[in-house]
């Protein structure tokens, strides 16, 4: 019998791209490396929770998935921000009632996506890991895990797509024998997750319907709601280096991660009964950009998701890009292309918006960390909602382009915030508070700077 089309790993992508395929007619198998997420518990310290936003919202309702996932959502109105006094402050992040992210668990996300997937007819292997690829002989080995057995697949039969992240089995194979190359940028910041349990009445101990943030300038802690009253909180911090480093905490022992949050984040740690055993219990994760190239082999293999452009989380945008592909894969399919075709249009189309959001989430680490404490950031935020108010055809900040308007592509909104960033230069150079802008001189340079959004793009 001919081989299915084959995806490895049923982490985020896999499931979806699974479920859209079947939904297409396609027999479809997954390899996935680890047991069975939903009969064991995932590894701590592996991003518990994630910011889903409207590429991925899209990505879900394309494949029927959206009123499923829809229990496991706490939205995000925007970002709070702790100061060291423990005040907060509100920022919102749109100005519309469905302009907000959502808090997501990992875990109970990828149950319902892989229930999905099975409920479709996809067949699931567990513990079963891709090794190599023969792409001369076509060929992809396989080994069960628990078994040690090692099976080869035929290429010829069907595709396999790599949806196994950033460190993906079947991108090594192709750049081993010569048909792609990747390059991996690691951030010299690393991450560790923390947890602030619910109140005894089982509720949130902070505003639930927030991203809370602690910007300290070079590092800070973030912390995104979960639906069982509890946050999954992350600190971002240098690798090695001076004080504070995770180098310089390990040296420290638990007394200096105390130092540090008793000095940083107060408020945080009034609500961390076990953060000494939490951080020695918890690993320090890595960040990277991955630049790969290209992402397919002649219509029998493409890389998606974090295998084929993993990013640094500071947009909140890896799965949702990921999903993205899903959906982009998806129409191409419905456009009637081959696998041929299908795969390379999507290299072709995916990667100038891949590279853009790349870049993006780099530049918002140092937003979140660094220029979030600023008074200015406010007051360009608040004109930039303001500018979208009165010019929504042509301005949208950069930020909702990304995050609420899955119809514009990311290498579009990048452009098109060089040119608003631009505008809100001149605006704040000399103004102190929105009363204080020329508004005549706003309209002239939007005009001038800003060609119109095409108009499903408004939203209209
Ligand atoms: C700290 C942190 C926070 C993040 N926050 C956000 C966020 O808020 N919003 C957002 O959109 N994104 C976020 N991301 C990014 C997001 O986690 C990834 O983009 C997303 O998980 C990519 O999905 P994937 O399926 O491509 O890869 P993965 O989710 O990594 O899944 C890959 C799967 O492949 C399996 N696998 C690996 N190797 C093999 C093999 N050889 N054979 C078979 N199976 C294999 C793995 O076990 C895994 O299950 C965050 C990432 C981090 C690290």
């Amino acid at each position: 019998m001919k081989e299915p089309v084959t995806i490895l790993g049923a982490g985020c992508t896999g499931p979806l791209l699974a479920v859209l395929l079947a939904k297409r007619g396609h027999r479809v198998r997954i390899y996935e490396r680890r047991p069975d997420a939903r009969r064991v518990q995932l590894a701590a310290g592996r991003s518990i929770n994630l910011a889903l936003a409207a590429r991925g919202l899209a990505g879900l309702e394309r494949a029927g998935l959206l009123d499923a996932v829809r229990p496991l959502l706490v939205p995000m109105r925007g970002r709070r921000l702790h100061d060291l006094d423990g005040s907060t402050r509100f920022l919102p992040y749109g100005q519309r009632p469905h302009e907000q992210l959502y808090s997501v668990g990992r875990a109970p996300l990828n149950h319902v996506l892989t229930d999905a997937a099975e409920a479709h007819g996809v067949e699931l292997l567990f513990e079963h890991a891709c090794r190599d690829a023969d792409f001369a002989r076509g060929l992809i080995r396989v080994e069960d895990l628990r078994q040690g057995a090692v099976r080869e697949l035929r290429l010829a039969d069907a595709p396999v797509f790599g949806a196994d992240g950033a460190g993906s089995a079947l991108r090594g194979a192709m750049v081993r024998a010569g048909l792609g190359s990747a390059r991996e940028e690691r951030l010299a910041h690393d991450y560790k997750e923390l947890n602030i349990p619910a109140g005894a009445d089982g509720r949130w101990r902070m505003d639930p319907h927030a991203l809370h943030i602690w910007p300290r300038g070079g590092y800070m802690l973030i912390a995104l709601p979960n639906t069982d009253g509890s946050f999954t909180a992350t600190l971002f911090l240098a690798a090695e280096g001076p004080a504070p480093s995770f180098a310089s905490l390990e040296a420290g022992g638990p007394a200096a991660v105390r130092e540090l949050f008793a000095r940083e984040f107060p408020d945080a740690l009034a609500l961390m009964p076990n953060l000494e055993i939490e951080w020695a219990a918890n690993p320090a994760g890595h960040m990277a950009t991955l630049y790969a190239a290209p992402w397919q082999v002649d219509g029998r293999a493409l890389l998606v998701g974090d295998a084929a452009h993993a990013i640094v989380p500071f947009h909140g945008q890896g799965m949702n890009c990921a999903f993205e592909d899903c959906r982009v894969i998806d129409d191409l399919l419905e456009a009637g292309c081959d696998w041929g075709r299908c795969f390379a249009r999507f290299d072709a189309l995916r990667r100038d918006d891949c590279a853009a959001i790349a870049r993006m989430a780099i530049e918002n680490y140092v937003e979140m960390r660094d220029t979030v404490r600023d008074p200015r950031f406010a007051l360009a935020k608040e004109l930039s909602l303001e500018l979208e108010r009165r010019h929504p055809e042509r301005f949208i900040p950069r930020y909702s382009m990304v995050m609420f308007h899955a119809e514009i592509p990311y290498a579009e909104a990048e452009r098109r915030g060089v040119a608003q960033a631009a505008i809100l230069e001149r605006l704040t150079r000399d103004a102190r508070t929105p009363d204080a802008v020329d508004w005549a001189q706003a309209a002239r340079l939007v005009d001038e700077s800003l060609p119109r959004l095409r108009a499903h793009a408004t939203g209209t």
